[in-house]
């Protein structure tokens, strides 16, 4: 198995205003990590993004967004924002499938692939997130929804910097996580269909959980084998909250 670096990234949802991004440095500061040890990134709202970029400057710290939009051409899209826009203004990633716009705004596997790979066209680092339901996971059938998400929304090719964020939906915003064998089970699943969709390529492609980490449960989770970090929601709001998750990592130690 090649070398992935850890990545914890934050997502800040539509949460924060400019100076909540202070948080930057005090996270860097608090949670005292090296940036060659891991990735840490923060996805703060899109009027935030030039910003954060700034701030971040000579700090270990990677700034994302939340979404894009499908098409890098501009034209007659009122209200979206391209992958080329979020990358000169300082992105380095960008989330794309999140459950909260599959769930929310009705977004398909199909607008979540071609997001994916509009993003690494313009050079952004694609997050793709997938994740069964309640209903999926208690009738035994989280497998084979993860499945279908990852057939349908994976780029065809694995670009740079892709990440694949495993996040159940009954685990985004309510304090519940799947048990550690859960966790591992999913992560080598996704892994397994990675490498069959991309061969070797699949190496380099980080898994991430999702879903109620916090620092409490942070270190269980990220020492789940297969587990290359962590989308933090809530918990990212916090500088302290996140910057002990980003400590709670093994490669932090
Ligand atoms: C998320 O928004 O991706 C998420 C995992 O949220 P939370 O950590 O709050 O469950």
């Amino acid at each position: 198995m090649g070398f992935r670096k850890p990545l914890i990234a934050g997502n800040w949802k539509m949460h924060g205003r400019r100076g909540d991004l202070t948080a930057l440095k005090a996270v860097a500061e608090a949670s005292g990590v090296a940036a060659d040890a891991m990735d840490i990134l923060f996805c703060p709202p899109h009027p935030l993004i030039a910003e954060a970029a700034r701030l971040s400057q000579g700090l270990p710290l990677l700034i994302g967004a939340q979404d894009c939009a499908e098409f890098n051409d501009d034209g007659p899209y009122t209200g979206e924002v391209s992958a080329p826009m979020l990358r000169d203004v300082g992105a380095s990633h960008v989330i794309v499938g999140h459950s909260e716009r599959r769930a929310g705004r009705g977004e398909t596997n199909t607008q979540v692939r071609v997001k994916a790979e509009s993003a690494a066209l313009a050079g952004l680092a694609p997050i793709v997130c997938v994740g069964e339901t309640l209903d999926a996971r208690m009738s035994g059938a989280a497998g084979e929804w993860v499945a279908r998400q990852l057939a349908g929304s994976l780029p065809h090719v694995a670009p740079i910097g892709l990440t694949v964020a495993y996040e159940p939906i009954w685990c985004v915003g309510t304090d519940r996580t799947p048990t550690p064998r859960e966790i591992e089970a999913m992560h080598a699943q996704v892994r397994a269909a990675l490498s069959a969709r991309f061969g070797s390529a699949a190496e380099r492609v980080r898994v991430l959980y999702g879903g109620s980490v916090n620092p409490k449960n942070a270190a269980e989770i990220l020492a789940i084998e297969g587990v290359d970090g962590a989308l933090v929601g809530r918990a990212s709001l916090n500088a302290a909250d996140f910057a002990a998750i980003i400590a709670a990592h093994p490669a932090a130690r």
